[in-house]
């Protein structure tokens, strides 16, 4: 099946300059201070409408709180100064609770940096998704299931709200239409037993409306959730669904199903014994402004390096905490205790390959 995005790979090798400041800094913190996250993932508000069965942050509380407006925008500035390039507006809670997300979305394009969006996308505000369509590379809706009834099931949610997000969709697709935009709108789909009889549905749901892709993806348990029911799903019972959808897939509609994810979810191997993308490649804010290095701990203050109402983006990604996380992800930390198929996975794949040549690497 056609991955255009690269969503079940990486795209770290596109960075090479970054990649290659990283390689040559080795151990010399001065230099490995000024490696900035290319990617950066905002909780801009802590709440959720749902309770999705699955959910790895529960956690967190769903606290009802959202970043302040101009700590926010203050930081991405500062951030778009230092080098990064994209954020993903998702987190603990639901993004189009945030009120005055368009403007964040508008004035981080405005600073040089891409956005996208995660969300549930039952919370519509039309000037709220307006700007964002105007604005965002991709759009991606969380959408579990392929009748109203799983949805409610597994959103914990009133069954109303499955058409209200397929409503949604088409009229994000119709203004997208109507105003040349360009922002990818897709759908994801976590891949669990109650839902695996729907995929097909949901599917043909899909490219009826018009959506550009489907992603289909495992679970993977997070280390801190207070979820465990799904932890040992055998994906390799799953793995036949992609033949059922190779008929659906066409020139406009995408289907990813994400088989070397389930694939590695079932192994439970590592390829790697150090994580290198942890403090460097990628960050995460969360919606109390605590930034952190990795989104498997949030929380943990082993990953937290400070919060930005307190300092800038720049301070605190160039501190002595961060310095200190560096140095125990690279001196104590056990990934085998790190979340399966964490974000970075693929990622730390290929830095580790880089920091370990192997014998016929120079014939290219
Ligand atoms: S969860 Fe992944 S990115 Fe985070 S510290 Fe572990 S290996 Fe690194």
């Amino acid at each position: 099946m056609q991955d255009k995005y690269n969503i079940d790979s990486h795209k770290l090798s596109l960075h090479p300059v970054r990649v290659a400041k990283w390689y040559e800094a080795k151990d010399d913190w001065e230099k490995l201070k000024k490696i900035y996250p290319i990617y950066v993932e905002i909780s801009p508000y802590g709440g959720c409408n749902h309770r999705c069965t699955f959910c790895a942050l529960d956690y967190m509380g769903y606290e009802n709180i959202g970043l302040d407006f101009d700590v926010l925008k203050n930081t991405i500035s500062n951030m778009a100064k230092n080098g990064v390039k994209s954020i993903m507006f998702a987190g603990e809670g639901e993004p189009l609770l945030f009120k005055n997300l368009d403007l964040i979305v508008e004035h981080s394009s405005k600073v040089g940096i891409d956005t996208s969006l995660t969300t549930n996308f039952v919370p519509l505000n039309k000037k709220n998704i307006q700007r964002c369509i105007e604005n965002c590379s991709w759009i991606k809706v969380s959408l579990n299931a392929g009748t109203a009834q799983s949805y409610a099931d597994i959103h914990q949610t009133k069954e109303e709200d499955f058409d209200r997000v397929l409503s949604n969709l088409k009229y994000a697709l119709e203004y997208r239409k109507e105003n040349n935009l360009k922002c990818t709108v897709g759908v994801q789909m976590l891949l669990l037993p109650e839902n695996k009889d729907e995929v097909k549905n949901l599917a043909e749901i899909c490219r009826e409306i018009g959506v550009d892709y489907l992603v289909v993806k495992p679970y993977s348990q997070h280390l801190s959730s207070k979820t465990t029911k799904y932890k040992d799903i055998d994906y390799s019972q799953m793995l036949h669904i992609e033949d059922e959808l190779n008929s659906i897939s066409d020139d406009n509609f995408n289907i990813v199903f994400r088989a070397n994810t389930m694939k590695k979810y079932v192994q439970k191997k590592q390829s790697y014994d150090k994580c290198h993308s942890t403090p460097f490649f990628w960050g995460y804010i969360a919606a109390d402004g605590k930034v952190f290095g990795c989104s498997a701990y949030l929380g943990k203050d082993e990953f937290c390096y400070g919060n930005i109402y307190d300092n800038s983006f720049e301070e605190i990604w160039e501190s002595e905490k961060r310095k200190k996380s560096y140095e125990y992800v690279q001196n104590e930390l056990d990934i085998k205790n790190c979340r399966v198929n964490c974000r970075m996975d693929e990622v730390n794949r290929y830095l580790y390959r880089l920091k370990k040549p192997q014998e016929h690497d120079n014939f290219i």
